[in-house]
C-alpha cells in the first residue's frame, strides 16, 4: 500500500469538508491511501480541535510546518483567498502536490505563475470546483457531447446566494480586495467553470458589476463602517467559442436564495435545467413529444450515473455536498497515482480567472472584452486593477 500524506491548511467551512473528504476518499482509493498527517490554522484551538475531530497526527499554527514536513505529499489549502498563492507556491517549491480552494488567485497573472510553477516542478494540482464533480453534471456534459440536445443555442447560468444581503454582515476576508474580486470571483468562478465544463471556452464577454452594500461594520456589531470595494452582483453576457451565447449572473445578495447554482441550456433538439439545490436531479426536455403531453421530465440520480454507485446502490436516495468533495479528492488521488490530469487543475483555474479579470475590465471600461485582446491587454488591465482595488 502506498501512503499519501495529507497536510491541511485552514479548518473552517471548507477545511472540515476537505478533512472529511480525504478520509472518505480512502474508502475508494484502493492501494493508495490518504493519511491525515498535519493540520494548520492561525487559530490554535481550531487546529487542535480539527486534529482531534478528524484524526490528524499533529497540528500547528504555522502553515510552513506542513511545507517542511517530509511525511506530507499533498497540501490541501482552505485558507482565505489572499493566502492561496503564497501557500501554493511554497508547497510546489517543496515538490508537494497541491489541492487549493477556489478562486485560485487574486488575478490571472498570479494564477498563471502558479500553474506554470506546478508544471515546471512536475507536481499535480487540483482546484475546488466541487460542483462539477456531480454525477448529474457529468451526465449533462455527456448528453451535450453526444448531441441529445442538438446544436446548442443558449446558456443561462447563475450562482446566487443571500449570505451578504444584510448590511449588518460585517467586513470579512471575502471583501478583502488583496484576495481578488467579490461575488464574480467567489461565486462567479463556480458558474464560469461549470459553463466551460459543459460548453467549452468563452471567448467574448460584456460584464456589469454592482456593489449594492457600499460599507459594512468593520467587525461583528461594530458601529465603525468600512468601505466595500468589491462587487456584490456581476451580470455577464458571454459568447462561447462554439458559437452560442449566454447570460451568467453571480450574486451574493440574492435574498432567499441559499444555493441557486444552476443553468438552463437550450438546443435545437432539447433542453436541460439544473439547480444545485436539487442536485440529484436533471430536467430534460426533448422535442417530438405528443401534443398535450409536452414537458420537461426529471432524471433522478442513481447508480448508473457513476460515481453515485460508490455511495449508494439505489436510485433517488441521493448523495450530498460532502460526497462531491469526496469524488474530487478521489479523482485527485487517482490523478497523482497515474500522473494524468483529471482537473480542474491550476491551468483550468487560470482560464477561469481570466474570465473573472475580463469581467472587471469590461465593467470598468463599459465595453466587450475579447480574449485574444485580453491576452494583449492583461498587463494594462492588471495595472488598472491594482490602482482601483488595492489601495
Ligand atoms: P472560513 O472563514 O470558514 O475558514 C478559513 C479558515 O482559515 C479559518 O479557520 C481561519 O482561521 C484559517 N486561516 C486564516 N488565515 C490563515 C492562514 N494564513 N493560514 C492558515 N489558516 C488560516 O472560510 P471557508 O468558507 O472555509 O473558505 C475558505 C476557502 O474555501 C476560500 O478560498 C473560499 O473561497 C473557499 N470555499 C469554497 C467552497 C466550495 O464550494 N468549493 C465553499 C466555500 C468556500
Amino acid at each position: 500500500m502506498r501512503k499519501l500524506g495529507i497536510g491541511l491548511i485552514g479548518t473552517g467551512f471548507m477545511g472540515k469538508s476537505h478533512a472529511m473528504a480525504w478520509r472518505a476518499a480512502g474508502s475508494f482509493s484502493g492501494d493508495i491511501q490518504p493519511i491525515l498527517v498535519s493540520v494548520a490554522d492561525i487559530n490554535g484551538e481550531a487546529a487542535e480541535n480539527a486534529a482531534n475531530q478528524f484524526g490528524f497526527k499533529r497540528w500547528t499554527t504555522t502553515w510552513q510546518d506542513l511545507i517542511d514536513d517530509p511525511e506530507i505529499d499533498v497540501i490541501s489549502i482552505t485558507s482565505p483567498n489572499r493566502f492561496h498563492a503564497e501557500q501554493s507556491l511554497a508547497a510546489i517549491a517543496a515538490g508537494k502536490n497541491v489541492h487549493c480552494e477556489k478562486p485560485l488567485a487574486p488575478d490571472s497573472l498570479i494564477a498563471e505563475q502558479m500553474y506554470q510553477a506546478a508544471e515546471k516542478a512536475g507536481v499535480m494540482t487540483q482546484v475546488g470546483f466541487n460542483y462539477i464533480k456531480n454525477p448529474m453534471l457529468k451526465l449533462a456534459k455527456q448528453m451535450i457531447a453526444e448531441g441529445e440536445l442538438g446544436d446548442i443555442t443558449g446558456f443561462r447560468g447563475i450562482h446566487a446566494e443571500d449570505f451578504m444581503t444584510s448590511p449588518q454582515v460585517p467586513w470579512s476576508w471575502r471583501l478583502d480586495p488583496t484576495g481578488g474580486a467579490g461575488a464574480v470571483a467567489d461565486l462567479g468562478s463556480h458558474i464560469l467553470g461549470m459553463a466551460r465544463f459543459l460548453l467549452g471556452p468563452i471567448n467574448e464577454l460584456f460584464a456589469d458589476l454592482d456593489t449594492v452594500v457600499k460599507s459594512r461594520p468593520e467587525s461583528a456589531g461594530s458601529t465603525i463602517l468600512k468601505a466595500v470595494e468589491v462587487d456584490d452582483i456581476a451580470r455577464l453576457t458571454v459568447k462561447f467559442a462554439r458559437g452560442c451565447g449566454g447570460h451568467i449572473e453571480a450574486n451574493w445578495v440574492a435574498s432567499g436564495h441559499k444555493m441557486q447554482l444552476g443553468f438552463e441550456i437550450t438546443g435545437t433538439r432539447g433542453s436541460l435545467i439544473f439547480n444545485q439545490e436539487r442536485f440529484n436531479e436533471l430536467q430534460f426536455y426533448q422535442f417530438g413529444q405528443n401534443d398535450g403531453r409536452n414537458g420537461f421530465r426529471t432524471i433522478v440520480a442513481g447508480p448508473e450515473h457513476a460515481p453515485y454507485n460508490l455511495f449508494c446502490p439505489a436510485a433517488g436516495h441521493q448523495i450530498g455536498f460532502n460526497d462531491l468533495k469526496t469524488i474530487e479528492m478521489l479523482e485527485f488521488i487517482q490523478s497523482i497515482a497515474s500522473g494524468k490530469v483529471v482537473g480542474p487543475d491550476f491551468k483550468e483555474a487560470y482560464e477561469i480567472q481570466k474570465l473573472v479579470d475580463a469581467s472587471l475590465v469590461s465593467s470598468r471600461e463599459r465595453s466587450w472584452v475579447r480574449f485574444n485582446h485580453v491576452e494583449v491587454r492583461r498587463q494594462d488591465a492588471q495595472a488598472r486593477l491594482e490602482a482601483s482595488l488595492i489601495k
